[in-house]
């Protein structure tokens, strides 16, 4: 069985023929140009879409699963709004439908990367998983008994939008102290300026000269392992409401993993390590020494993720 998985982002619309097995074995992709009306970015998907089917001989294309940045009606395949698109009410679903024949399913582009991970990824032996995407912002996926939670009008997950700190810092949605206010790399570059501001001698001035002359996401981590004091502050202070957050979403869901995509999970160990010990001091949450342990994985699909993830909608559910 094959399924088309098109993943949306920011700048390019990228496409794949997804097996059954998650493996992605054809691929396209067609730019967004930011000034293009809405519905002919959706008018010129459908075409490349129909080209491609048309061009793929590995056997009959069984639907099409949408991963879409924004607010998603998932049962109508409706983007709500897109911030970053600029994109509203735009039945995308409904639009590809009438251009390829096929069925569609659309989500959230972060719910639909939560299902790529539990059922290809890194995740795929476990039942209950909360994803976080540390990027731009922070993204979040659910999967509870083995199915992707989406809620009211598959509009869930905004796990980011949870408050941390009340009457904290502002956040992008008009509410103060999320965690996105604090855990997405735009907050941790924020930190971490104010910290090189603060500190002329830090190395991190030094890294930053030396990697394009801007501040990012790896500077304070990096400069953290060289030994610099004011690195390890941005980072100890990072971890600590992000672990608040996790502490959180373990009391509630009792996952048995958390997932970390987006740019900043590329620290790997350098991220997880210190979470871990944070968690543990709490011991993982409510319950004391008896809470279950909830593991701390980075996502492995990689840049395939989105493509992958968006397939595995159109895919019939596993039980
Ligand atoms: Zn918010």
């Amino acid at each position: 069985m094959i399924y088309l998985g098109i993943d949306i982002g920011g700048t390019s619309i990228k496409c794949g023929f997804v097996n059954e097995a998650g493996s992605i074995l054809k691929r396209f992709a067609l730019p967004i140009f930011p000034h293009e009306h809405q519905e002919d970015t959706i008018k010129r998907l459908s075409v490349a879409v129909k080209e491609g089917i048309q061009s793929f001989s590995f056997g009959p294309i069984q639907g099409i699963g949408i991963g879409c940045p924004g607010t998603i009606d998932s049962f109508c395949g409706v983007c709500t709004y897109s911030n970053n698109l600029k994109w509203s009410n735009l039945p995308i679903c409904e639009l590809m439908n009438q251009e390829t024949g096929l069925s569609c399913k659309m989500a959230n582009d972060a719910n639909a990367q939560m299902l790529g991970e539990a059922r290809f990824g890194i995740a795929k032996n476990y039942s209950n998983l909360v994803l976080l995407t540390l990027g731009t912002g922070v993204g979040g996926g659910l999967y509870l008994n083995h199915h992707l939670y989406e809620g009211n009008e598959g509009k869930g997950a905004e796990l980011g939008h949870m408050v941390i700190k009340a009457h904290g810092r502002a956040c992008t949605c008009g509410r103060r102290g999320c965690l996105e206010a604090y855990c997405s790399a735009t907050a941790l570059i924020r930190d971490t300026k104010q910290a090189m501001n603060k500190t002329p001698g830090s190395v991190m001035w030094k890294y930053v000269k030396d990697h394009s002359g801007k501040v990012d996401g790896m500077a304070a981590f990096e400069c953290a392992k060289m030994g610099d004091k004011a690195a390890q502050k941005v980072i100890d202070s990072y971890i600590g409401y992000l672990g608040e957050g996790i502490l959180n979403f373990i009391n509630i869901f009792r996952p048995d993993a958390i997932v970390f995509s987006g740019g900043l999970s590329a620290q790997k160990e350098a991220l997880l390590t210190p979470l871990r010990k944070y968690l543990e001091k709490w011991k993982y949450g409510f319950g004391g020494a008896n809470a279950p342990k909830a593991e701390l994985l980075v996502s492995n699909l990689g840049n395939d993720a989105g493509i992958i993830g968006a397939a595995s909608l159109a895919m019939p559910e596993a039980d």
